[in-house]
């Protein structure tokens, strides 16, 4: 291997998410083709490609949200649950943050931040509340913690989602298109928490179109195109001489 120091995960190690040869069907529509991805623990991967290429529909299926119809996916190691207790743990290990921050509006920010710990993982109150002090300590809105989220900006309220995810330990991050629905000023502020997160060695996977993003934080970018990945390539390489004519022509639209 090359100088692990230089790449940016530097941790990166056994295969934590295996999305294997899966299929999905909206109808007639096949959204997802024969999708082969490995995420190692550690790693972080950008997907990137042109809207209703089926990366929405990857991430939900990653976190069960979708149902898909043949291959498998297996976080780390287990596969899928269906239903019931053993979906709502798997739920809890696979992070995920929306593009729409999906607050809950009627719970102060602290009580958005513990709810999971105590539902789902059992986690006293207090100690939940600590954690979640923490929490909002590091993605920068600690003085929010009693505000409700509709108090807040976009940015903040969406580093808020990122510490609501984080509460509950998870052992690989999604986050689908987290800043696209930011005010431009407030983007960095986002994009700031999730590069530290990938220096921390958090597991991610980041559908985003943010180059800067992608550069600093990714180990690999991932292209999809009509329902499949074209092409995978480490960022600079991706961003600079992409192989296929439909990520050619992508980049070409958003450079
Ligand atoms: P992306 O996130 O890359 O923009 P999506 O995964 O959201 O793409 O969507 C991929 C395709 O699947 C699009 O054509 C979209 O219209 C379609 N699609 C997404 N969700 C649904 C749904 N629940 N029912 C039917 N079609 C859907
Ligand atoms: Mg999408």
């Amino acid at each position: 291997m090359p100088d692990q120091e230089a790449s940016p995960a530097a941790a990166v190690g056994a295969p934590l998410v295996v999305v294997d040869d899966v299929n999905k069907h909206f109808g007639d529509l096949h959204v997802l083709k024969d999708i082969d991805l490995t995420v190692k623990r550690g790693e972080v991967v950008v997907v990137i490609g042109p809207s209703g290429s089926g990366k929405s529909t990857l991430c939900r299926t990653i976190n069960r949200l979708e149902t898909y119809e043949s291959g498998s996916i297996t976080i780390d190691g287990e596969p899928l649950p269906d239903e019931g207790k053993e979906l709502a743990r798997l739920r809890a290990d696979v992070g995920m943050v929306f593009q729409s921050f999906n607050l809950f509006a009627h719970k102060t920010v602290l009580e958005n931040v513990t709810l999971g710990p105590t539902k789902v993982r059992k986690v006293k109150k207090s100690e939940a509340e600590k954690t979640a002090m923490q929490l909002l300590e590091r993605v920068g809105v600690a003085n929010q913690a009693k505000k409700y989220p509709a108090q807040l900006s976009g940015g903040q309220q969406q580093r808020v989602a990122i510490a609501r995810a984080l509460a509950m330990q998870p052992k690989v991050m999604l986050f689908d298109e987290p800043t696209s629905a930011l005010d431009p000023e407030m983007i960095n502020e986002v994009l700031d928490v999730m590069t530290s997160l990938a220096k921390e060695g958090m597991t991610m996977i980041v559908v985003t179109h943010e180059m800067g993003f992608a550069r600093k934080a990714a180990n690999r970018v991932v292209f999809m195109s009509d329902g499949e990945i074209v092409e995978e390539a480490e960022p600079e390489t991706f961003f600079t001489s992409p192989r296929s004519a439909r990520a050619k022509d992508f980049l070409s639209k958003i450079l």
